[in-house]
This record gives structure tokens, sequence and C-alpha cells, in this order.
């Protein structure tokens, strides 16, 4: 299986070489030239595998540069004793037709744990195979979760050193406090003024700078990327859809029609990967994409127009606070049956004027496809509440309006078909939010309101995120968002 950028279909690379460089030299992102498709009887046999197995099993489709073993060896340094009961996505149902897909049972509670645990060894399985022993320096822009999570994945791991930036005022105190209090002996943790936004668009343009990149090659590294453009990021999150969907066999549910997915989205990564599932076979029947008060997607499936120009809002969802949303491009890239000028054109109008239309044929397909809702901070508030209250069930945030966006879909289609909604951080990564939606008695202190949180709703505080309690803060630095460069100069101490 080969690997094409999608500004230029010229580039064909392996699966090491995509996910060793993360981006392509032109700015396009990797993609496979086609998508593997399973039988019926292949599910029927992975439903009986456990999740690593699975795992396995689905990574052989995509990286067909690396040996069984290889991928072995990844599947099970990334997911053996990282989560809960070696159940990395189980499922929690709501009523008959809910399935709640619990994805933030890891070392950072949030979904990004699934793909950031695998990462780093697919990343130096790859690096093995296509760079000669450079040190691979990674840098990631994160609106909280990302960051913390590739730390976790990449702290210590050997000739890798990681750089993370986030918006100073634009991540929770949890957020905050887990990645500055960072351990590892290869990690940096940078704030920026600014928001996400800026922060992603900092790293993008640091990865293609040819200076920067020499000055790096001189000193015998060389970039890679953790987040979500990175191939290695979007493979790892498909196993999951798999896996629900075992699961939902296995528990005897009704798919005759198929099921629903709702997404709580941000840079396109996780639905993309539904998206990737359905196409393998998965019977999933509408992509619900679910967003914030930032709700430039529910206006692009809406309309076609891709509209960036629009005020930016911090909202209690910070991880979907994005107005960028950077795996559209492969979305588009496929609905356009790989038209890489095409795509070149509408990301250069989408760098310019910061809007781009798409054309009749890939909107009537993008809305086939999928459905957009969104919902604000007091929509968000109320879901969860009502849930809680409904079915005694406690959701943070982002999946609250994952819930809200899907009872938007009910209520004007009707369509009461089996629905996954993926659940992507603890609720108490936003205990205070999480809290307010129940009562109006808050602590002052971020532990004190975990802890009243979990005494009003009788479930436990995550291990992780109790230990912080006593956690010290290593990282303190605040750059300006025009200094990230020579933030990666310092952390790497090189000129
Ligand atoms: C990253 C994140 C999202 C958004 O996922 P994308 O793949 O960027 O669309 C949603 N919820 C949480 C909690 C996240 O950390």
């Amino acid at each position: 299986m080969n690997y094409v950028s999608t500004r230029n279909n010229d580039v064909k690379v392996s699966s090491a070489y995509a996910i060793a460089h993360g981006i392509s030299v032109e700015g396009g992102l990797y993609v496979p030239e086609g998508i593997p498709t399973l039988s019926k009887n292949d599910f029927l046999k992975l439903a009986e595998l456990d999740y690593k197995s699975k795992a396995e099993f689905i990574l052989k489709k995509y990286l067909t540069d690396f040996t069984d073993e290889e991928i072995k060896n990844c599947v099970n340094g990334a997911y053996t004793d990282s989560f809960d009961d070696e159940k990395p996505a189980a499922i929690a149902q709501l009523g008959d037709k809910i399935n709640i897909l619990e994805l933030w049972h890891g070392p950072t509670c949030a979904f990004k744990d699934l793909a950031l645990q695998l990462l780093p060894y697919l990343l130096t399985t790859s690096t093995k195979k296509v760079t000669d022993g450079k040190k691979t320096v990674i840098l990631v822009a994160t609106s909280g979760d990302t960051g913390k999570a590739a730390l976790e994945g990449f702290k210590n791991v050997e000739n890798t050193e990681i750089i993370v930036f986030y918006p100073s005022e634009g991540v929770s105190p949890m957020q905050k406090l887990q990645m500055d209090s960072q351990k590892g002996n290869n990690v940096h943790v940078c704030a920026i003024k600014g928001n996400f936004d800026d922060a992603q668009s900092g790293v993008k343009k640091i990865f293609t700078d040819n200076v920067i990149k020499e000055t790096l090659a001189k000193n015998g590294m060389e970039f890679s990327s953790a987040n979500s453009i990175n191939w290695g990021r979007l493979v790892p999150q498909i196993i999951y859809y798999v896996s629900a969907y075992c699961d939902m066999l296995n528990k005897g549910d009704d798919l005759s029609n198929g099921f629903n997915v709702v997404v709580p989205t941000g840079n396109f990564g996780n639905i993309l990967a539904a998206y990737y599932a359905k196409e393998m076979g998965v019977p999933v029947n509408k992509l619900i994409c679910a967003s914030n008060a930032n709700r430039v997607l529910t206006d692009f499936i809406n309309t076609g127009v891709y509209d960036r120009n629009r005020e930016f809002y911090t909202t209690m969802s910070p991880s979907m606070d994005i107005l960028i949303s950077s795996n559209l491009e492969r979305m588009l890239y496929i609905l356009s049956d790989g038209d890489d000028k095409y795509i070149a054109n509408i990301q250069s109008q989408l760098a310019t004027d910061g809007k781009f239309t798409v054309n009749s044929t890939v909107l009537s397909k993008l809305q086939n496809l999928f459905y957009g809702a969104c919902c604000d901070d007091e929509g968000t508030l109320k879901t969860i509440k009502n849930t809680f209250d409904k079915y005694g069930y406690l959701c943070d945030t982002h999946t609250a309006v994952a819930v809200n966006a899907y009872e938007q879909y009910l209520a004007s289609t009707g369509d009461n078909r089996p629905v996954v909604i993926a659940s992507t951080a603890s609720p108490y990564k936003f205990a205070k939010s999480v809290l307010s939606a129940l009562t109006n008695d808050i602590p002052n202190s971020e532990f004190d309101t975990v802890d009243a949180l979990s005494e009003l709703t009788h479930t436990a505080v995550p291990a992780p995120l109790a230990e912080l309690k006593n956690a010290t803060v290593r990282f303190k630095d605040i750059y300006d968002k025009n200094d990230m460069y020579a933030a990666v100069c310092n952390c790497l101490e090189i000129k």
C-alpha cells in the first residue's frame, strides 16, 4: 500500500516514510492510495479477538511495509498495561440504542491516548527504515489533549525529543497542570500567547521552512509530527470503530440497517477514522459531525462554504476550539476522487483568503455521508445535566456536544438506528464545567472541585488525574506566537 500527497499525486511513499515525515514537502497530507475492505467473515472473526489482535489485523492492511513482527511489537508496546482493564475502547450503553464509546481509559484520560500510545512505536520503527539514524524532533501544537497524550507517549523514547506548544489561555487548568508537570528527559512544554490556530500555523511554518530544516539536519536532527496530520495518528483510530462494531455484534444489537456514529470534532481526525472504518465495511450509516460554538464545520457541511473568517470562541470544550480543521483536506481529497490540483487550489485559497467553496459534486457527496450540528456552552451544560438525570451517566463537555448533536439529528430526521457516540475525555479533565452543569456550589480549587464532582455523582476520579494533586510544575515559559522557532532552538540547545 502506497501513500500519496493530497496536493501532488506524483508523490508516492511507503507508510514508514509517511509516518516518519508527517507531512509532504509541498504541504499536502499523506493518504493511502486505496482503502482495504473486510468481509463479513473477517468481522465475525475479529469479534472473537481482543483489542490488540484486532489492532494487528487492521494495521497489517495499511502498513504493508512493516513486518508482522514489527506490528506485533508496536501493538504490544502501546496497549499492554496502559489502559484500564486492557480495554482501551469500552462501550457504556444508555437505554436501548445509545452506545457511548469511552475512549478515555488511557494514561491521560482523553481519546488521543489510543493513537498516541501507538504512534511512538510506529514512528521509531518507521525512522529506522527510512532515515539514517537522525534524532527525531516531534513538534506538537495542541488545544490541550494532544499535547499531554503525545508527551506521555514519547517520554524517554530513545532518539527523540518532543516539544509541545499550547495556547496559554486556551486549555483547562487540569490540562495545563498535566502538561506543565510532565516527566521525562526528552520533553519540552511551551505556552504561547495566542490561540490553537496560531500554535498550529506556527508549527506548520517551522515544518515547511527549508532553512530551519537544514539547521536541524546540521545538528543530526529531523522534524516529525504527532499531530493528527500524521497518518500514524489516524490509522490507530480506525481500530476502535471496528472494535465498537464487533462489541455491538457480540451484544446481539440489531444492526440490520447499520448504525450511526457521532463524533465531537475539531481537527476532523477522529471522524475521518470513522469514515475509513465505514469504507472498510463497518456498517456505518450517517457520520454526525458535532461542533461547539466554533461551528465552522457545521456551516461547511450545510452550505459547502468553508469560512474561517469569523469570531473565535474559547469554550468549555477547548479541544474543539478550532477554525482550521486540518484533516478535512484528506476527506475532500477523497471526495474529489483524488484531484490533487483541486485540493492544492482550495488549500491555497484557505491560506490566502481564509475561505473556499467546494463544487456541487463534492458537496452532495459530503452531505450524503455527514450530518453537521453544533451547540454552544449553554447547550453543553444542559446536555450534561439531562444525560445525568436521565441515565445516571456523567459525560465530559466534548462528549456532551456530541450527545446534543445526536439529539438534534434524531429530532430532525427521526432516524433511530443504534448509535455510537464517541466519548473523547473523562469528565474529570473538565471538572469545573461539568460540576457547574449539576450545581451552583463550585469550590475554588481544581482538586476540591474534582472531589466534589466525585461525591455528587458517585463516580471515581481516574488515577492519573488524582495523582496530579501532588505533581511538581516543571515548565513555566510563555512565548510570543512569533517566537516559536526561538523556543524550538532553546529547547534543542541549537542555534
Ligand atoms: C482532540 C479532541 C477532540 C477532537 O478530535 P479531532 O480528531 O481533532 O476532531 C474532541 N474531544 C476531545 C476531548 C479531544 O481531545
